[in-house]
């Protein structure tokens, strides 16, 4: 044999797996047919944080006589914020390449295909392996009648190459991408209007999260339909199922993932490609429990949602509980770190069950890093009574969940 492993694919779950067999001693050689990252480095994860960060900042500056600095703008270039984008990813990519070559991975360049269960085909070479793992990822799911065409219907592929910024963009779909992109597009001051089939924003939300995302879509005026889907497009005018007329620059259609799979059987399948959960650092998570056999509790991966403010949550969610829970919100204008960031909007809402945090549900500056405290504490059986005993630094968020935990 040529390698112990070959692995197809170099995002997260590829390059993961890679470097953790190849400091385990094992010989390990990689495929990849576009650049190192995936996905999640070059068209999901890193990008559009890189836009929410200037997004942010533009917005800020804007609405900076409310603090006391009166600023006028005298320039602002989208082209520039693209730039920066590209700038981010192409600094993280070259320090990944990095750290893979290092870790001792063979990396090739070029689009891999299975020929059996030990041989790889790429380059017009065969490469022998012992095993094969496929961390393929996925690609936007594209819905009939919403072909994606580049101009008029975007994907979030497509989305990420505009170098100038619409007018007016409606968004299909509230998941993830679509409230990030409402978030990004919003803040430049592109008017922008979402459209969600289910009943409620953020579908798999909590439910008073999902409510509490509405309420925030009206007071900054982006516009929502749910329990709404699009009828028929004419040129540009767009007709929904209600009957109302949208007239987009263009339309983002964010409707979900499809896995980009390889059907053999004899090969492990990890990340996107799998098709459960969606997210890089479930990517990851698998790549750690193939390489070191342990494992994870499906119910404590944390999902995180890059509103303004942040979303996350772990765990239960009201729907999912009974009577026998114990539900308990604190608003977030509870903690004075909030009222100094001008940042009051939201809430810390855990969900309890015979003195264990069973879920949380965050809406709030830096909900990203409150929530993996609660998922330290589930994933620790850490008591409700053990977690109050614990000294929070003051003031910051994280004392939210002292709080929150004191109204039990
Ligand atoms: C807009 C957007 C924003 C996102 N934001 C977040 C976020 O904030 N947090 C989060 O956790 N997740 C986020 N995600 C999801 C995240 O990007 C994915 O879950 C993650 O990248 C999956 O990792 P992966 O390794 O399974 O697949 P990928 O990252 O998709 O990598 C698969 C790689 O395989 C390569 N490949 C495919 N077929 C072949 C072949 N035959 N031969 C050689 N190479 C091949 C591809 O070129 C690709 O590089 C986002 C996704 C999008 C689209």
């Amino acid at each position: 044999m040529d390698f112990e492993y070959g692995i197809i694919g170099g995002g997260p779950a590829g390059y993961t797996s890679g470097m953790m067999l190849a400091k385990q001693g094992h010989s390990v050689v990689l495929f990849e047919k576009n650049e190192l990252g995936g996905t999640c480095l070059n068209k999901g994860c890193i990008p559009t944080k890189s836009l929410i960060h200037s997004s942010e900042v533009y917005n800020g500056l804007i609405n900076s006589a409310n603090i006391g600095v009166d600023l006028t703008i005298n320039n602002f270039d989208f082209a520039k914020v693209a730039e920066k984008r590209d700038n981010t990813v192409s600094k993280i990519r070259k320090s990944l390449e990095l750290a893979v070559k290092n870790s001792g991975v063979n990396v090739i360049y070029a689009e891999a295909d299975i020929k059996d269960k030990n041989t790889i085909v790429a380059d017009g070479n065969e490469y022998k392996v012992n095993n094969i793992i496929v961390a393929t990822g996925s690609k936007p799911r594209e819905v009939k009648g919403l072909e994606f065409d580049g101009k008029f219907i975007l994907s979030s592929d497509d989305v990420l190459k505009l170098d100038t910024l619409p007018k007016t963009v409606l968004i299909i779909g509230s998941g993830a991408i679509g409230i990030e992109w409402a978030r990004i597009f919003s803040n430049f001051g592109v008017e922008v209007t979402v459209v969600e089939m289910a009943e409620h924003l953020i579908p798999n939300a909590d439910i008073e999260v999902s409510k509490r995302i509405e309420r925030i879509f009206k007071q900054k005026k982006i516009k929502f339909y749910t329990g709404n889907c699009i009828e028929k497009i004419e040129e540009k005018a767009v007709t929904l199922k209600s009957g109302e007329t949208i007239l987009p620059d263009f339309i983002l259609s964010a409707v979900g993932r499809v896995p980009i799979n390889v059907d053999i059987n004899d090969v492990k399948k990890l990340g996107d490609a799998c098709g459960e959960i969606q997210l890089a650092h479930y990517a990851i998570q698998q790549a750690k429990e193939y390489v070191l056999g342990s494992k994870c509790d499906r119910n404590l991966i944390p999902a995180v949602i890059y509103g303004e403010p942040e979303i996350a949550w772990v765990g239960l969610r009201e729907q999912d509980c009974d009577e026998t829970y114990t539900k308990i919100t604190m608003p977030i204008s509870a903690l004075g770190k909030s009222w100094c960031d001008d940042s009051t909007e939201g809430f810390i809402k855990i969900v309890t069950k015979d003195d264990k945090i069973v879920g949380a549900h965050i809406v709030s500056k830096e909900a990203s890093a409150i929530i993996q405290q609660i998922v330290i504490a589930m994933q620790n059986d850490i008591s409700v009574n053990d977690l109050k005993e614990i000294c929070y630094a003051h003031p910051t968020y994280s004392e939210g969940i002292f709080e929150t935990l004191m109204r039990i």
